[in-house]
């Protein structure tokens, strides 16, 4: 007898294809895009996580909202039914995902997590993840966004997109 409702089958079958989401590829062609190359899930890693850069010893996780309880986050509010499967199940994977990030800063890993909702706007991400490889700021420089550091180096002529 199958008990769950429709909508709570549909959220587990997304845990199921938990790899290769379609937040997780946007991130990977925006991180790509400024020409950082990077390895996927790497298993010997506390968490797996989701893309990997060996040589600057960062990660990235890609979280859903829901599954991994994004604090205060509208896509994390929790069925109407069955809290008592829900609650105990999802305060598990937060605890995982605290204990994982923990593991990989001691053992000298930089540690960056994209929120599924962060998604929803698509210019603040790509100044999110340039930031995350240090840029202070993205700027457009002859119609491209470009990392502030690069337009020093260019002409004058940048604007500057606080
Ligand atoms: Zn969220």
């Amino acid at each position: 007898m199958d008990t769950l409702s429709k909508s709570e089958r549909s959220a587990r079958m997304s845990l199921v294809r938990s790899t290769d989401t379609k937040p997780e590829l946007l991130v990977r062609r925006l991180v790509h895009g400024l020409g950082y190359r990077y390895r996927l899930h790497v298993p010997k890693l506390p968490g797996r996580p989701d893309i990997v850069f060996p040589r600057m010893r960062k990660v990235i996780f890609v979280h859903g909202c829901f599954w991994h309880r994004h604090p205060r986050c509208h896509l994390a509010r929790l069925p109407k039914s069955k809290l008592s499967f829900w609650v105990p199940k999802l305060t598990l994977n937060r605890r995982r995902d605290v204990l994982n990030i923990r593991r990989l800063r001691h053992a000298g890993w930089q540690v960056e997590v994209i929120w599924e909702c962060q998604i929803e706007g698509p210019e603040l991400l790509q100044s999110t993840i340039a930031m995350m490889f240090g840029a202070k700021r993205w700027t457009i420089w002859r119609g491209e966004w470009t990392r502030d550091w690069q337009v020093e180096r260019g002409v004058g002529d940048a604007k500057v997109v606080e």
